[in-house]
């Protein structure tokens, strides 16, 4: 293979599968008696064919997993607010305070959406909003609150570590210091660390429940300072985390790919999350990272979208690339911003997009590499519902959340759309018993026999439609018709 070439395509040197045994004892990976070493996993993303990594990953899958059954969850996501301190250069969703557009739901609109929910037998809630610069950490309680009361079996799977980095900067919490939006990072750490545990446990007294992994994008700040300007660093994320473990939530963890990165900035990433679920173990933490879930950057109405894009064909080698391996073997400090620049000026300024067998050859890497996190999701929202499917046997087990509502990646251009009935199809057409599952995991439905795809007739009404959102900030983005049969999926879970 030649790495680095557009959008991950891969030509597959004949000779290559003899030489993996002088790498990778994958047998012992498969098997659960050794772990990829970084080195490794990039060894493998460079040479190791698609059809193997797919065949390698599903042997794993089927280890953890077993044979026969593959879940999905029923939740609707809902953006509380769109109002962000943030300027992530590949989100479309955000609006600044007051700007035309931004919107803080009200508790009616909140409730009626999880009665929607409710209604068709959905779960749980995926609430996530901006970093809202304002909002005051009693009003966050208060919303959890009456949720509660009014939905108590509904699960509450909210706020993604940025989020609690603006609490942590804005809210006032007696004996603690706050800072202007965005700026928390002035706050010393252990106070940080401090007055983030008791929002958190604020936040968990009013019904919070699990944490989403959202705004995990690329953790190594040589990328993440260009992609997630104003957000919470790679360490706050993880410290956030870190926390929710501690005090006992479940979360889950995320990757973006496919834009200024280089292939050693994801395995970086997955590194990161890998050494952080290590130390949850060791430490005997009672939360834990159960999932993990990465989809490519989809850059409709961004900045980042705006980007040159690499050319696979040129002679030039992917900037990012280049960076990103001299980091990895330890040459420059990503920290150092002067010393990245200097050393590939043309880092972070051309973009290569992820096609469907380069998400494919990272959902089964990812698979491989993540042996201490049980679930993988597919991203057939930014893949589609076929690609999505084909995921089931790159290493995914889980097909994601059933959703009524997504606004952030349709805000970018893509979802797709579909039903109960369609998911469970594509997972039965896979060979699998579909299953519903809750947020921890547990099975909730079998459908063995039986399921919401055994009754449809005409699969012409369940054709996947893909999101209808025309801009203009989440309050835009269309509601399915008739919310008890078209659902999406979520990909900031
Ligand atoms: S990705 Fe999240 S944190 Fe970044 S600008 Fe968009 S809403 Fe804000």
């Amino acid at each position: 293979m030649v790495a680095g070439r557009g959008g991950g395509d891969v030509i597959k040197c004949p000779a290559m599968p003899q030489r993996i045994a002088d790498h990778v004892d994958i047998d012992a990976v498969i098997a659960g008696r050794s772990r990829l070493s970084p080195e490794q996993a990039m060894w493998l993303y460079q040479h190791a064919s698609l059809h193997d990594l797919g065949e390698w990953a599903s042997a794993v899958t089927r280890r953890i997993h077993g044979d026969s059954v593959r879940t999905y969850v029923i939740d609707r996501n809902i953006n509380y607010s769109n109002v962000c301190s943030a300027s992530c250069t590949f989100c479309a969703f955000y609006r600044k305070l007051g700007e035309e557009g931004s919107y803080v739901l009200s508790t009616a609109e909140l409730h009626q959406k999880i009665k929607e929910l409710s209604d068709i037998g959905g779960t749980q809630i995926l609430l996530q909003g901006g970093m809202h610069p304002e909002l005051p950490l009693e009003w966050y309680e208060a919303m959890l609150r009456s949720m509660k009361a009014a939905f108590p079996h509904v699960h509450l799977h909210a706020f993604s570590p940025p989020e609690f980095t603006e609490f942590v900067a804005v809210c006032d919490v007696p004996g603690f210091p706050k800072t202007a939006p965005g700026n928390g990072d002035e706050i010393p750490r252990e106070v940080w660390l401090a007055k983030l545990e008791v929002i958190m446990k604020r936040l968990m007294a009013a019904g919070l429940a699990s944490l989403p992994g959202g705004g995990g994008e690329i953790f190594p700040a040589h990328v993440r300072r260009r992609i997630g300007v104003g957000k919470a660093t790679g360490r706050q994320w993880l410290d956030v985390m870190r926390t929710a473990h501690k005090l006992g939530m479940l979360t889950s963890s995320t990757m973006m790919f496919g834009h200024i990165e280089g292939i050693a900035d994801r395995v970086m990433h997955m590194t990161m999350i890998r050494d952080a679920q290590d130390e949850a173990i060791r430490a005997n933490l009672p939360g834990r990272y159960v999932s993990f879930i990465a989809w490519p950057f989809q850059p409709d109405n961004t900045p980042l979208g705006r980007l040159r894009q690499h050319d696979p064909d040129g002679s030039e080698p992917f900037p990012g690339d280049a960076l990103a391996k001299m980091v990895f073997d330890g040459k420059v400090d990503p920290e150092d911003k002067a010393a990245c620049s200097a050393a590939v000026p043309n880092a972070g300024k051309r973009l290569r997009l992820a096609g469907s067998t380069e998400y494919l050859r990272i959902q089964a890497i990812s698979r491989l590499f993540l042996d201490n996190i049980k679930s993988m999701g597919s991203s057939w929202v930014t893949m589609g519902p076929k690609i999505g499917q084909l995921a089931l046997f790159f290493g995914a087990n889980d097909m994601g959340s059933v959703m009524m509502e997504e606004n952030v990646v349709s805000a970018a251009g893509t979802t797709y759309c579909l039903s109960e009935a369609t998911i469970c199809r594509l997972i039965r057409d896979s060979g699998f018993t579909p299953a519903q599952r809750d947020n921890a995991y547990n099975i909730l439905k079998m459908y063995a026999a039986e399921g919401p795809d055994m009754h449809v007739d005409d699969w012409s009404a369940f054709r996947p439609a893909q999101s209808a959102f025309k801009g203009g900030g989440a309050s835009a983005s269309a509601e399915p018709e008739d919310a008890s049969t078209v659902v999406s999926l979520p990909v900031v879970d």
